[in-house]
C-alpha cells in the first residue's frame, strides 16, 4: 500500500527512531509499504519517519539515478552496487571514511527543493537486513550520500540541516511556506 508521505513542518521528521530489535509481519509490511511509496515518488531512499514511524528503519535503491555512479565493497571485494540492491536497512550504524565531497540532494519530504551538501565520500555501514540479519560493508558515491541523508532522518536529522548557511538562506521562502502548509494541514486534519 502507497502510504502518505510526511512533509517538513510535521513533528514526526525530528523524532529519532527507536531500535527495530524484531522483524515483525508489521516490520515486514512497513518494509513492502514504504518500497512502493518510494518508487511510486520515484525516490531512491525513503526513511520510516517520513511515512510516519519513527523507527530505526530505512529502504534503499539507487538504480533509478544511473548517472551518478557508486562504489560497493562486500568483504573487502568490489561488488556490483546494482546486484546489492534494493536495500533495506535496520538499526544502522554509518561511520565516514572518505574527505568530504559536494553533491547535490532531494528529500522526498522536501518536495522540488534541492541543495548543495558536504558530505564524507564514502562510508563504512553495519545494519541488520530485512531478515534482522547483520550486514555490514563499505560504500562509496551516491550510495554513500543516499545512506548519510536516510541515517540522518532515523536520528531526527534533516538534510536542511547540513546545508551552509546561504543555501539555507537562498531556500528559506519556500522551506517557510512549505513548513506552514504542513502544519495548516496537520492542523485541519485534527479537527
Ligand atoms: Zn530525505
Amino acid at each position: 500500500m502507497k502510504l502518505p508521505i510526511r512533509k517538513y513542518g510535521d513533528p514526526v521528521l525530528r523524532k529519532k527512531g527507536a531500535h527495530v530489535t524484531e522483524v515483525t509481519p508489521e516490520i515486514r509490511q512497513l518494509i513492502a509499504d514504504m518500497f512502493e511509496t518510494m518508487e511510486a515518488h520515484h525516490g531512491v531512499g525513503l526513511a520510516a519517519q517520513q511515512v510516519g514511524h519513527a523507527l530505526q528503519l530505512t529502504v534503499i535503491d539507487i538504480r533509478p539515478i544511473e548517472d551518478r555512479p557508486s562504489t560497493l565493497h562486500l568483504d573487502g571485494k568490489p561488488t556490483d552496487p546494482n546486484a546489492f540492491m534494493p536495500l533495506v536497512l535496520l538499526n544502522p550504524v554509518v561511520r565516514p571514511i572518505g574527505a568530504p565531497e559536494d553533491g547535490s540532494e532531494g528529500c522526498l519530504s522536501f518536495p522540488k527543493l534541492y541543495g548543495h551538501i558536504e558530505r564524507p565520500e564514502s562510508v563504512d555501514v553495519t545494519a541488520a537486513n530485512e531478515k534482522g540479519e547483520p550486514l555490514s560493508f563499505r560504500c562509496g558515491g551516491l550510495l554513500a550520500r543516499c545512506i548519510q541523508h536516510e541515517a540522518d532522518h532515523l536520528h531526527g536529522i534533516l538534510f536542511i540541516d547540513r546545508m551552509n548557511r546561504e543555501t539555507k538562506e537562498e531556500l528559506k521562502p519556500d522551506l517557510d511556506d512549505l513548513q506552514a502548509a504542513t502544519k495548516a494541514a496537520l492542523k485541519k486534519a485534527k479537527k
